[in-house]
């Protein structure tokens, strides 16, 4: 189960009722055109601008809408590359296909997030940006990647669907890029159904954020926070709706007591495992930001992880993340390269495919550590025996199975 769906109590259905009692369902006008000036939506953005310390925050219907939005606040076209982790969600595709641009896969490291160095590697003239993300409440080492990035004149883009509430060298996650997502949808650390959220430093990005999520417009209750300086341009419709944002403003208000009780069942299922000769851990570039509620480990062989993943099954543990994050390139839309339009898209002209790039075998390192992980889920309703429990009888199988 998702973190947040757990705790969904009496605050979430409060907002929900004044919401339904007031008519107002949608955030820019209630009953007949009347004035709604404090909405629902305007207090969970200043609650997410609080919680990431930056001065605009967007709420908008989904982590996918949010990530498009941000792309296309960006500017991102037809003709420009974005540098996204093979290892990466579809939307992390698909929201750049869909304003035009061109994904290019890059290899994860011990972090399962983002290699830094591939930054160089796939660099091109047309390279716009990357995008970062953070798998599984464990926040990718920003540092480099933003120092690589930016020597290279590109922006960085943070997509922090997965690991809301997280920070990396005391400074909140999704405040280091130059925009940011976050998603509220079912499975992640809090939940509206649907839902999610931009977040920028960056008046003009902010702008050019809000047309792309309202037709285009801007209006006055945006202006009052930063005036409007750029053109109208046709932009979609992916407004965050009232009812959305009642559930999301008493969810928000759960993630630091919910790290707080995750990571200490982390604690201690991890002190029962201890340190085993052969068994590597997910790197965390900092220990002190991440959340706790799936744990990574890595077995010497694929092997070995699969025989551990099965009999700890049939102790009743399940060690599968509880994410729908895997390779880019086993997803069917890059087998055959199609898009809503058929092959017409970034990747028309490859005049063979799957191009090189596009290719399991151009990706040993992450195929590798795919392979050979164990993924240690733990949900917010655990208790800290149950946790260790689950350390205990990991460490017996993993002994076990290297003896
Ligand atoms: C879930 C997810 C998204 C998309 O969020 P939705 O709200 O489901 O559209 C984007 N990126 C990552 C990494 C995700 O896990």
């Amino acid at each position: 189960m998702g973190l947040g769906e757990c705790l969904i109590g009496a605050a979430e259905l409060r907002n929900v009722t004044q919401v339904l009692r007031g008519q107002t369902l949608f955030r820019y006008y209630g009953v007949g055109n009347a004035p709604y000036p404090n909405s629902f939506a305007s207090r969970v953005e200043r609650a997410g601008e609080k919680m990431h310390d930056v001065p605009y925050a967007l709420g908008v219907s989904s982590g996918t809408a949010a990530l498009e939005v941000a792309l296309g606040a960006l500017g991102v076209g037809p003709g420009d590359e974005v540098i996204i982790p093979v290892w990466s969600w579809v939307s992390c595709f698909s929201a750049i296909v869909r304003v035009g641009g061109q994904p290019v896969l890059a290899e994860v490291d011990d972090t399962l997030n983002l290699d830094p160095n591939e930054i160089q590697r796939l660099m091109t003239p047309r390279t716009r940006g990357v995008l970062v993300v953070h798998y599984q409440g464990v926040p990718a080492d920003l540092t480099p990647i933003i120092r690589l990035a930016k020597a290279r004149g590109l922006w960085v883009l943070e997509d922090n669907a997965e690991s809301l509430g997280t920070s990396y060298k005391g400074k909140p996650v999704g405040s280091w890029g130059d925009i940011a997502i976050c998603s509220f949808q079912q499975r992640k650390v809090v939940t509206t159904g649907e839902g999610g959220m931009v977040l920028t430093r960056s008046a003009k990005l902010y702008e050019r954020a809000v047309r792309m999520s309202d037709l285009g417009l801007y209006r006055a209750e945006h202006q009052t926070r930063a005036p409007g300086r750029e053109l109208m341009f046709p932009g979609s419709n992916f407004r965050m709706s009232e009812m959305t944002a009642a559930v999301a403003l008493a969810q928000l208000a759960r993630v630091a007591p919910m790290i707080r009780k995750v990571r200490a069942s982390r604690d201690a299922m991890r002190a029962q495992i201890g340190e085993i000769p052969g068994v590597t851990w997910r790197r965390i570039p900092d220990p002190k930001g991440d959340i706790g509620f799936e744990t990574y480990l890595f077995m010497p062989t694929a092997e070995q992880a699969r025989a551990v993943r099965a009999r700890a099954g049939e102790r009743g543990i399940t060690l599968t993340p509880h994410t729908g994050t895997y390779a880019q390139t086993a997803r069917e839309y890059v087998k055959n390269r199609s898009t809503h339009a058929g092959i017409r898209g970034p990747f028309q002209h490859f005049e063979t495919w799957p191009a090189p790039g596009y290719r399991p075998e151009d990706f040993p390192r992450t195929h590798d550590l795919a392979e050979r992980l164990i993924a240690i889920p733990l949900g917010v309703l655990f208790t800290k025996s149950e946790a260790a429990h689950i350390g205990r009888v990991l460490r017996e199988e993993i002994l076990r199975e290297l003896a």
